[in-house]
């Protein structure tokens, strides 16, 4: 395979470099608002999506060279509503829904949060207990979620709850698009080791959804949730931002003509060597996709199992080589970005899924393992 970028999706990787180039600096709300706002305007929120539903029709080999350049300058280039909701409402949701939410999603007015996790269900999702319980034209939701990412900056939900109590529990859950404005709502913020205020817990105290926000049959959800959890898992180019930590980190060492005793350049060049691989691997999967019109879901599963697990090396190996250069914990103050990714990059292998997860699922349905 030759891993050159074709003449056009150069041109297309420039184009996307002089705008993300352009964007300001400062890293604040106004600024993801800004960056939305600069996308919808280009068709570039959803870049991959049918032009019928909002988007600009990409092949994924266009989408992965730009969430490369976005990636690799830290700026999200797509949300959760771009990444799984709305793939996901292409599937399983009726004409009216598919009405009524894509377009919200492509010109950014709606924000989506995603409802799955609970105090008691994380890894084995289906133990969720938030129930739903049918009233007439409406259910009636009453539970808890936590975890839930940017639940504070969203306007809608996709909310997974417990339909039916009384069947195994991979057969009485549901889906369903929730207003996150509705009465009986109530957020809680739940502050990072980081310092940031990523996510939340959601409680729901008789919060009323119309019957007609359940996306798919009722008590089928765990199916159209497991799509979604597929698309979730499956991002591509996702090494640009331990690439631009190693970059980072290279002209430092470089500039300070500092010295790295020979663990520390051989743990250095194992990371630069892996996330060179990690790319090239994001090119085959786009190219595959692109040539079968078929996600190779595995090799986009390992890919993302193996970046989060290399980001965290890196972090790891800069951190521990700058030391109390690292540490300055003030946005902005030197060394920040470091200290800050450190401690921001434990999670990676819990989000969207924790390693052991992946590796379970690799196992059983890539590799045809029993299960344990
Ligand atoms: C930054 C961040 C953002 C998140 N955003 C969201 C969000 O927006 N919406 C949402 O719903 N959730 C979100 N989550 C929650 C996330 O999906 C869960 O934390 C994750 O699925 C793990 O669940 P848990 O925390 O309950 O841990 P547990 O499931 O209790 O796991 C604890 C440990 O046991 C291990 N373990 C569990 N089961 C097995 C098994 N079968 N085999 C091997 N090991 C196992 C796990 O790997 C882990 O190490 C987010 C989490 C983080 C860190």
């Amino acid at each position: 395979m030759d891993f050159r970028l074709s003449e056009r999706h150069q041109a297309f990787q420039k184009e996307a470099s002089d705008f993300a180039d352009s964007l300001p600096e400062q890293r604040d709300e106004e600024f993801y608002d800004t960056v939305r706002e600069e996308l919808v305007k280009r068709g570039w929120l959803a870049l991959a999506w049918p032009e019928e539903y909002g988007g600009k029709g990409a092949t994924p080999m266009e989408q992965m060279v730009f969430n490369e350049v976005m990636g690799y300058r830290r700026i999200p280039s797509g949300n959760m509503g771009t990444m799984w909701v709305g793939p996901a409402l292409m599937l399983y949701g009726t004409p009216e829904q598919k009405e009524r939410y894509l377009p919200g999603i492509t010109s950014g007015r709606d924000i989506w949060c995603t409802l799955y996790s609970e105090p008691g269900a994380g890894s084995d999702l289906a133990a969720l207990q938030t129930r739903a319980e049918r009233d007439g034209d409406d259910f009636i939701v009453n539970g808890q979620k936590i975890w839930t990412s940017g639940a504070h900056r969203s306007n809608w939900g996709w909310l997974a709850v417990r339909t039916d109590p009384n069947v195994p529990k991979h057969k009485g859950m549901s889906l369903f698009c929730l207003p996150m404005d509705a009465p009986g709502i109530s957020i809680r913020p739940l502050v990072n080791m980081a310092g940031d205020h990523e996510f939340n817990e959601v409680f729901f105290d008789n919060v009323r959804i119309p019957a007609k926000n359940l996306v798919g049959e009722e008590n089928r959800g765990w199916y159209t949730l497991a799509v979604a959890l597929d698309f979730e898992r499956s991002s591509i180019g996702s090494t640009s931002g331990a690439r631009r930590t190693l970059d980072d980190f290279i002209g430092l060492i470089k500039s300070k003509q500092a010295s790295l005793n020979e663990q520390t350049r051989a743990r250095l060049v194992d990371c630069v060597v892996a996330a060179q691989v990690l790319r090239f691997v994001g090119y085959r999967i786009a190219a595959e996709q692109e040539k079968t019109g078929i996600a190779p879901t595995l090799l986009a599963q390992m890919a993302k199992l193996s970046a989060m697990e290399l980001n965290q090396r890196v972090t790891n190996m800069t951190m521990g080589v700058l030391g109390m250069h690292s540490q300055g914990h003030r946005a902005g103050a030197p060394g920040e970005q470091y200290s800050h990714g450190f401690l921001r990059s434990v999670a990676n292998t819990i989000e969207g899924g924790t390693s052991e997860i992946q590796r379970n699922v690799i196992a059983t349905r890539g590799l045809g393992l029993p299960r344990g």
